[in-house]
């Protein structure tokens, strides 16, 4: 599984579920659940419609993440990735988003 959902921070407004592509997600008692975690592709489509910073990409040892989890926080067109390492170290990949394409 590549997303795993922070319960305490989502509210349930469910944009996350209209964004994922594959249809994988869904409400359960009011916040976001994973229906079919092994058919996640890591897309990241949900993390960008989430405000909550609540949907988290784990990357795990088959990614070179040793245990890593990606959050994302947006500041209008800037998409801050934010790795927080095992260790305690986060680390901050900033991206406009209007400038995707070029990567
Ligand atoms: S990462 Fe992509 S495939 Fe996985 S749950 Fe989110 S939107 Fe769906
Ligand atoms: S978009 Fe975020 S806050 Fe809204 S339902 Fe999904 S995980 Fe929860």
């Amino acid at each position: 599984m590549s997303i795993r959902i922070n319960k305490e921070k989502c509210v349930g407004c469910g944009r996350c579920i209209d964004a994922c592509p594959g249809n994988l997600l869904e409400l359960a008692e009011g916040k976001a659940d994973i229906r079919i975690p092994e058919d996640c592709w890591g897309c990241t489509s949900c993390m960008k419609y989430c405000s909550q910073s609540a949907l988290e990409y784990y990357l795990g040892a088959d990614l070179g993440g040793r245990g890593a989890v990606m959050t994302i926080e947006k500041e209008k067109d800037i998409y801050n990735w934010k790795i927080h390492m095992p260790g305690g170290e986060t680390k901050v990949i900033s991206v406009n988003r209007k400038n995707a394409n070029q990567y």
